[in-house]
């Protein structure tokens, strides 16, 4: 046996590391980015900021600064705490460690965002993943019995739910939090795509804690991550964060945005109106069936064998998307778009339209 064999975790020889395509001079549709940049002063006014940051220093260890813009720009009250991480990835990984001992587990629904189950194999702990039903929504039967016999450690629910794209009913959602002895973590990776928020539920629930994070809005590249939520819980999940996290050009590139947030809600804004226009245009292409969306990207499955060949057919025509088929069994012949700009909206609904067409 080799030394790697013996040495590594076999959970971890059996896993397969997070999938990133190469998507270089593609239309990128496949990772929830916002497709648009800064407008040319704006882009100026952050260079020259950059340019005076003291890179031989560590960065500011606590953030502090950055946590009150944060605060302020998503209206979080003074009562509740933020804790910061290297993306939300790096929260989840964080709550994972807290709780991690022999049987702790983690219990999301199915199917559902990756890094749950994949954080919950490299921190030792068991994961129950609990189908949700033929047309994604949460199985409250099915939910309450996992969670009732496993007793997880952490209980993940994405609001709207990641690769689905929808929301759940916000009754179940109570129900499953008082039914849980462990946390419950509402993960709103997309809140700036809907009008619904679950902040609110930090006030009624002592065991509820919000996750959100800046890539869906535009800051993908600066990878800032945040959970919102009482001091009990974020004082002991502060000794597990690694000192300095979150780097100075992240810090201040983020102060940054986060002063200029109008321009980033702007564009949000048009990317939630392009989304009705990109559903009704999916809609009516031949075979297409649309699953409602509150997040930036949309769900569909399109006719039966078909979603790898339409997959490739886009790729050669120079457009990244992302082939969800093969995976999780709810979801056969499915894909899942990004929102793009208008204009790479229209150049995929016309290849999609001409790869529907030719059967191919
Ligand atoms: N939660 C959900 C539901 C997601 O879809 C994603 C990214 N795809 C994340 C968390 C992680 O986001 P990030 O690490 O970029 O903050």
């Amino acid at each position: 046996m080799s030394r790697v064999k013996k040495l590594i975790r076999q959970e971890i020889l059996d896993l397969t590391a997070y999938p990133v395509p190469n998507a270089n001079g593609m239309i990128k549709l496949d990772a929830m980015e916002n497709p648009y940049s800064w407008p040319a002063v704006a882009k100026e006014a952050w260079t020259d900021l950059l340019k005076d940051l003291p890179l031989n220093r560590y960065p500011d260890a606590s953030a502090e600064q950055l946590k009150l813009g944060l605060k302020d720009a998503m209206g979080i009250d003074d009562k509740f705490d933020v804790l910061l991480g290297n993306g939300s990835d790096e929260i989840i990984q964080m709550l994972a460690m807290a709780v991690a001992k022999p049987g702790a587990t983690i219990l999301a629904p199915e199917p559902g965002f990756v890094m749950y189950k994949m954080i919950a194999t490299f921190c030792g702990l068991n994961y129950v993943g609990v189908p949700l039903t033929a047309d994604f929504e949460l199985d409250e039967t099915a939910m309450l019995e996992a969670v009732n016999e496993h007793q997880p450690e952490l209980i993940f629910l994405a609001q709207p739910n990641n690769p689905t794209g929808n929301l759940w009913d916000r009754d179940v959602i109570t129900r499953i939090i008082e039914a849980s002895k462990g946390l419950v973590i509402m993960d709103e990776a997309y809140t700036a795509f809907t009008d619904e928020e679950h902040l609110d539920l930090l006030d009624e629930h002592e065991h509820v804690l919000v996750m959100r994070t800046l890539s869906k809005v535009g800051l993908a590249g600066l990878r800032l991550g945040l959970l919102i939520g009482r001091s009990e819980w974020l004082n002991e999940l502060e000794k597990i964060r690694m000192p300095y996290n979150i780097n100075m050009l992240t810090q201040a590139s983020a102060l940054f945005a986060l002063e200029n947030y109008d321009m980033l809600m702007i564009q949000t804004e048009q990317l939630r109106v392009d989304r009705v226009v990109l559903m009704k245009d999916l809609a009516a292409i031949q075979g297409v069936q649309v699953f409602p969306s509150e997040a930036n990207f949309i769900l569909v499955r399109v006719p039966e064998g078909m979603a790898r060949n339409w997959f490739e057919g886009l790729k050669e025509r120079n457009i990244l998307i992302k082939c969800l088929d093969g995976g999780h069994p709810l979801l056969k012949d499915c894909l899942r778009i990004t929102v793009g700009t208008t204009e790479q909206n229209e150049k995929l609904i016309e290849a999609l339209s001409t790869i529907a067409q030719s059967g191919a």
